[in-house]
């Protein structure tokens, strides 16, 4: 961040805090140090994890620089609630959140100070105060006189009461602070000070001191004053012997914390509730939650609401973020009013919001809260002069607490939230472990599956295209697998998508395609002729790849293989659209020579007139055509017409048919009397390893003859 930044903010600084403390500094060196502050705050903030700890060391400097006046830590806060999130804006996406934390740290810090300086100006007053009773034989009256002096004139509180606690004594700053004249408090006893909320071990001290088994002791009380207000003080209370040892009388030393308490309250509340709408925030949830986890018996059940506004980027976007933010407390309201004693309902930023129901009794509630926000929310939201219709996506997740952290369960939460959005909005999705396994699996396959390129995990299968008039292997299939360390040998369908999501595709297509001519350009070495060609699978995201022509002719001379020993499979999705650059690269690679083939055709909507168009060679009909001609007893079926017209009208056009899922003989019957030229399918082979394919062509049998 700019110094010139940090030093103007030291310089608001310094003005702030002018005149509220009696600080030793020119105004300077009261700038170079607060500027000195100022960079240590700065540099927290922005550390990649927030440490709170330089905040609090800050408050504590403060003290220690005599920054001590009632009003020097408000006027801080105020400043730096002010300043910072605008300074920070830009370099931090959690600017407001950090700057809350931090300001509650530094006041932290201060107050934690201020006391432990406090309790030494009040030790220092009650050794002057021993030191005088001792002193009084030799020099009674010098030592009187300073005592009085130091009685009328401290600026904290002093009451001294007899042993029965009866009290004798009190000077001016405490009846000041109290509200009792002298003469009010001489009618009272110590212990009719007792406040309901008193911690026992205040008293227990107390009286241990009266009876001469402790001499003092410092503790934090709040006292009412006499106007029924309440006041926070620093407590010293000491017992005085006189010079035999015994005790003879108890001094309390006070001072007025009470506004330091407030602020300290405030900063408090703060840093734990959201601003706009006032609700509990994401800190003040996180704690609320890791408590429930770490009380709950085994019997407690939890359940969540995690609700997101649908569109509300939309209203920010068409009315302005005034209108958003009116949006956002309208909508808290509502949900703070459907929510019951045991629930708690916090802001988690921007429009998120979630709903804690501790001790449920089973899903079945946490749906029945998601049924009543999503009523509470139906009527329209009246915002300026708009009435907008709010909706929400929730995620539920309800469970026992014993089964899962709190960070799994926000976990589930979160990804239940995206599962209400991602199927339609304004609905509620309840977590399923099952499906969170299956979501959990693409992730952690589409994470690894760029390494595994490179860690040549990926093999690749070929199944034979067997010509259905003689029943020779004319060329084969390339299938990719994926050997994954942990979840095993996995198919195409578990990656191919995922693949093609990511990009990928790209590289592994282009591994795939390498592999394949290499492995065929060995079989022409040893097969010559009668080598199959390959057909490899190409993604669309491929066909729309610059490079594709390049690599295909890199890997094609890189090789030696011959270009008519490659088909490349397009499926009709990836050949519809009418851009220039996919049908451009078309057409170049056939003028190489290179097989194209249709793959999967008639799951698509492409025509055959259309296809006329293109430079393709061949189709391979869908395995559902297979499916349909089954069964041998029935002739003339639908689909056996269907099939016989788009083999025709593919010869037609000079495109070879090939029938894709044959699993039995029949199927290859009726295909073959249909002319279809080409099949594939389990019935001949399914994909294997390139050795098998090699035995195969050594054993030159027509494929489907045996075994
Ligand atoms: P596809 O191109 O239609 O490949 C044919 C699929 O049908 C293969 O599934 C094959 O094992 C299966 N099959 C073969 N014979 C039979 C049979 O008789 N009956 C039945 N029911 N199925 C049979 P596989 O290997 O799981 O591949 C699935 C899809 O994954 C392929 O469908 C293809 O679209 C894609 N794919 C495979 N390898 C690649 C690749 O390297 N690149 C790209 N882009 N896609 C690939
Ligand atoms: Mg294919
Ligand atoms: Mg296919």
């Amino acid at each position: 961040m700019w110094a010139a930044c940090r030093q103007d903010f030291a310089h608001r600084w310094a003005d702030a805090v002018t005149g509220t403390s009696y600080v030793p500094l020119g105004t300077d060196e009261l700038v170079a140090h607060l500027l000195g502050l100022t960079h240590r705050l700065v540099e927290s903030l922005l550390a990649p994890e927030f440490d709170p700890e330089p905040a609090r060391a800050v408050g504590s400097d403060l003290v220690a620089a005599h920054f001590t006046g009632t009003e020097t830590l408000s006027r801080t806060v105020v400043l730096l609630g002010e300043r910072l999130p605008q300074m920070l804006d830009g370099w931090l996406p959690d600017a407001a959140t950090r700057v809350t934390r931090l300001t509650g740290a530094l006041a932290g810090g201060y107050a934690g100070a201020l006391k432990e300086r406090t309790l030494d100006e009040q030790e220092a007053i009650r050794n002057a105060m021993l030191a005088a009773r001792r002193d009084v034989e030799r020099e009674r009256i010098v030592s009187e006189a300073r005592f009085r002096a130091v009685f009328t004139e401290a600026a904290i509180g002093i009451a001294i009461s007899d042993l029965r606690g009866n009290i004798l004594e009190v000077n001016p700053a405490l009846m000041r602070m109290f509200r009792y004249s002298a003469e009010e408090f001489r009618r009272r006893n110590v212990r009719e000070f007792v406040h309901p909320e008193d911690a026992a071990s205040i008293w227990l001290a107390y009286e241990q001191v009266m009876s001469g088994e402790l001499d003092h002791y410092h503790t934090e009380k709040r006292f009412f004053r006499a106007d029924g207000e309440l006041i926070w003080t620093h407590l010293t209370s000491s017992l005085v012997r006189d010079a035999d040892g015994t005790p003879s009388f108890q001094v309390a030393l006070m001072e007025d914390v009470t506004e330091q308490k407030r602020l300290q309250a405030r900063v408090e509340h703060q840093s734990f509730h959201d601003p706009l709408t006032r609700l509990p925030n994401r800190a003040l949830f996180a704690d609320h939650l890791a408590r429930v986890f770490g009380e709950a018996g085994p019997y407690h059940r939890i359940g969540l609401c995690f609700l997101d506004l649908d569109g509300f980027k939309d209203v920010n976007d068409r009315l302005g973020h005034d209108m958003g933010d009116e949006l956002l407390v309208a909508v808290a309201a509502r949900l703070a009013r459907c929510c019951g004693p045991r629930q708690l309902v916090a802001r988690m930023g921007g429009d998120e919001f979630v709903i804690l129901v501790e001790g449920s009794s089973g899903p079945d509630e946490v749906v029945g809260l998601a049924e009543d926000i999503q009523g509470v929310l139906r009527p329209p939201v009246r915002v300026g002069d708009h009435e907008l219709t709010v909706t929400a996506s929730i995620g539920i997740v309800e469970r026992p607490v014993t089964e899962a952290s709190a960070a799994e369960l926000m976990q589930a939460a979160d990804m239940t939230l995206y599962w209400a959005k991602a199927d339609g909005r304004n609905r509620y999705a309840v977590f399923d472990p099952s499906r969170n396994a299956r979501e959990m699996d693409r992730l952690t396959l589409s994470a690894a599956m760029p390494g595994a390129v490179d860690r040549d995990e990926f093999v690749v299968e070929y199944q034979p295209l067997v010509a259905l008039t003689d029943g020779a292997l004319r060329g084969v299939e390339a299938l990719v697998r994926w050997r994954h360390p942990t979840f095993g040998l996995l198919g195409p369908d578990r990656f191919i998508g995922l693949a093609e999501e990511t990009g990928v595709i790209v590289p592994l297509g282009r591994w795939v395609l390498a592999r394949s001519c290499e492995q065929a350009r060995r079989w022409r070495d040893a097969f010559g002729t009668d080598a199959p060609f390959v057909s490899v699978n190409l993604a669309p995201r491929q066909l729309y790849e610059k490079g594709l022509v390049a690599d295909v002719t890199a890997i094609l001379a890189g090789t030696g293989l011959d270009p008519s020993s490659l088909q490349l499979e397009l499926t009709e999705r990836a050949v519809m659209g009418d851009e220039a650059g996919p049908r451009a690269a078309l057409t170049e690679l056939h003028d190489m020579g290179v097989r194209i083939a249709i793959d999967d055709f008639g799951t698509g909507y492409s025509n055959l007139s259309y296809l006329r168009r293109l430079p393709v060679t061949g189709l391979k009909l869908d395995g559902s055509f297979a499916d349909g001609l089954r069964r041998s007893e029935e002739t003339d079926t639908t689909d056996e017409r269907i099939v016989a017209t788009l083999v025709t009208l593919a010869h037609a056009l000079d495109l070879t048919v090939t029938a894709e899922g044959i699993e039995t003989a029949a199927q290859v019957e009726r295909l073959r009397a249909l002319r279809c030229d080409a099949g594939q399918g389990w019935f001949f082979a399914p994909a294997s390893a390139p050795e098998r394919i090699e035995a195969m062509l050594r054993a030159a049998v027509p494929l489907g003859t045996v075994g």
